[in-house]
C-alpha cells in the first residue's frame, strides 16, 4: 500500500515501552506489520524509542510518563508540546497521507484544530469513554478526523460526537497469537492469574475473596499505582496512599493476600509473564468497569489459558461463551465458573487466537480504515 503514515505515540512512554504501556505496545505491534504491508511510518514519539520506522519526529528525549502524577493541566501542558513539534511537522511537509493519533482527548483536539489544512487524521480510542464526556465533547474536524474503537462495547459508550465521527473498531492483538496453535503445550499448574494494572475496575478485590472461598490458589500480577514490586510499595511507606490505586490495595485487596494461598507479585514481564499466564489454569477478569480492549484477554488466549470473568465491556466480542471462556453477569457466580473451566479446551482458546487476535489481522483492519478515511467524502 502505497501510504505514508504519522503514527502519533504521544510523549509519556517510549515504544516499546520499558515495560508497562498499553498504548504503545500496541503501536509497538501495529507498526511493523504496516511496513510489511508497504505502509511507510513516520513515529512520533520520544527520542528514547527504539521501534523502527521510516522516520521519527520526537519533542521529548525520554519518557514523560511520571508527570502523569502532576495536575491535570499540566500532564496537558506536556501533551500541548508534545503535539506542537507534531503540527510543526505536518505544517513542513506535504508527504504525510494520514496521522494515525493515540494521544488521549488531547491529540484529537489538536489535530481537529488544524483545520482543512490538516491531513486525514484517524484517532484510536483506548479509554473507556463514557468517564470522559468533557475531554471528548467537541469535535470539530468536519470529515477529515474520524475516530475508531477498541471494540464495539467501547464505541457504543463512547459519547454521540465520537459515535458520528466513527468508522468502527479494531479489536486488540498480541505476537503471542503468531502459531500459537502450534506451540508446545506447558504443564498447567493450579493457580489462578489476575495480570494487570491493581486498580478497582479491574475488581482484584473480588478476586482474592473468591480465591479464599474456593480455596484456589490465585496469583495477582501488575503494577499498584507507580509500584511495580512489593518491596517498593512497603519503600515508600504511607506517601504511596496518596495514590487512589494503592489506597484500594492496601484497603480491599491486601488484607486477603496471605502469601500463600494468594500472592500479589508484582509487574511481571517476558518470559516470567508468559509463563505464569500460560501455566494458569484460568485468567480471571472479575470486572467492574467497561474494558474497553482486553489485551490481558488475548494475551491469556494466546498461551491456552480459558477466561474467566463478568460480561463486561469487550469480553463478549472477545470470549466464546463455553468455547474460550465462561463469562456471567453475576458476580457470585464466579465461584462455579472458575471450577467448571477446567473443563474447556485450552487447544480451543490457542486456535482462536491465532486466527482472530494476530497483529497480521490487526494491521489488515487499520488498512481498511486508513483507505476509509483517506477517501476524499470521508463517508464514516
Ligand atoms: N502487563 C504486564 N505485566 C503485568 C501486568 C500487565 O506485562 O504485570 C501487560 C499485560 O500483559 C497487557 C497490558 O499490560 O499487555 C495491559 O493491557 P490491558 O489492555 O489488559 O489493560 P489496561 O491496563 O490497558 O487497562
Amino acid at each position: 500500500m502505497n501510504l505514508t503514515v504519522l503514527m502519533n505515540a504521544g510523549p509519556w512512554l517510549s515504544v516499546p515501552p520499558p515495560g508497562y504501556g498499553g498504548i504503545e505496545n500496541v503501536i509497538a505491534t501495529l507498526v511493523p506489520e504496516l511496513r510489511q504491508l508497504g505502509v511507510r511510518v513516520v513515529l512520533a514519539s520520544v527520542g528514547s524509542s527504539t521501534l523502527a520506522a521510516d522516520e521519527r519526529v520526537s519533542v521529548f528525549p525520554d519518557g514523560q510518563f511520571a508527570a502523569l502524577q502532576r495536575p491535570y493541566n499540566q500532564v496537558c501542558g506536556i501533551a500541548q508540546a508534545h503535539l506542537a513539534g507534531v503540527v510543526r511537522e505536518l505544517h513542513a511537509r506535504d508527504d504525510i497521507d494520514l496521522v494515525h493519533d493515540h494521544v488521549e482527548a488531547v491529540g484529537l483536539a489538536t489535530l481537529a484544530a488544524m483545520g482543512p489544512s490538516g491531513p486525514p487524521t484517524l484517532h484510536t480510542l483506548h479509554w473507556d469513554l463514557a468517564k470522559h464526556p468533557a475531554l471528548y465533547g467537541a469535535l470539530d474536524g468536519g470529515d477529515r478526523v474520524r475516530v475508531n474503537g477498541v471494540s464495539a462495547a467501547q464505541l457504543a459508550r463512547a459519547p454521540r460526537a465520537l459515535q458520528e465521527h466513527s468508522v468502527g473498531h479494531v479489536h486488540l492483538s498480541t505476537p503471542l497469537a503468531v502459531d500459537a496453535d502450534r506451540r508446545a503445550r506447558p504443564e498447567k499448574g493450579e493457580h489462578l492469574l489476575i495480570l494487570g494494572r491493581i486498580n478497582p475496575g479491574k475488581g482484584q478485590d473480588v478476586g482474592v475473596r473468591l480465591a479464599h472461598r474456593v480455596g484456589v490458589p490465585l496469583v495477582l500480577a501488575g503494577p499498584v499505582g507507580p509500584y511495580h514490586r512489593p518491596a517498593d510499595l512497603v519503600a515508600a511507606g504511607d506517601e504511596a496512599r496518596q495514590n487512589p490505586d494503592v489506597r484500594f490495595f492496601l484497603d480491599e485487596v491486601a488484607p486477603h493476600v496471605d502469601g500463600e494461598l494468594v500472592r500479589w507479585v508484582g509487574t511481571v514481564a517476558g518470559q516470567e509473564r508468559d509463563d505464569l499466564l500460560a501455566s494458569a489454569r484460568a485468567s480471571l477478569f472479575p470486572l467492574r468497569w467497561e474494558e474497553p480492549g482486553g489485551t490481558a484477554v488475548v494475551e491469556s488466549l494466546a498461551l491456552g489459558t480459558p477466561v474467566v470473568a463478568t460480561a463486561r465491556g469487550c469480553l463478549p466480542e472477545l470470549i466464546e461463551q463455553g468455547r474460550t471462556g465462561l463469562l456471567t453477569d453475576d458476580e457470585e457466580e464466579l465461584d462455579d465458573l472458575v471450577l467448571a473451566a477446567e473443563l474447556l479446551d485450552t487447544d480451543e482458546c490457542r486456535t482462536v487466537a491465532a486466527q482472530r487476535f494476530t497483529p497480521a489481522v490487526m494491521a489488515q483492519r487499520y488498512v481498511e480504515l486508513y483507505d476509509r478515511v483517506c477517501q476524499p467524502t470521508g463517508e464514516p
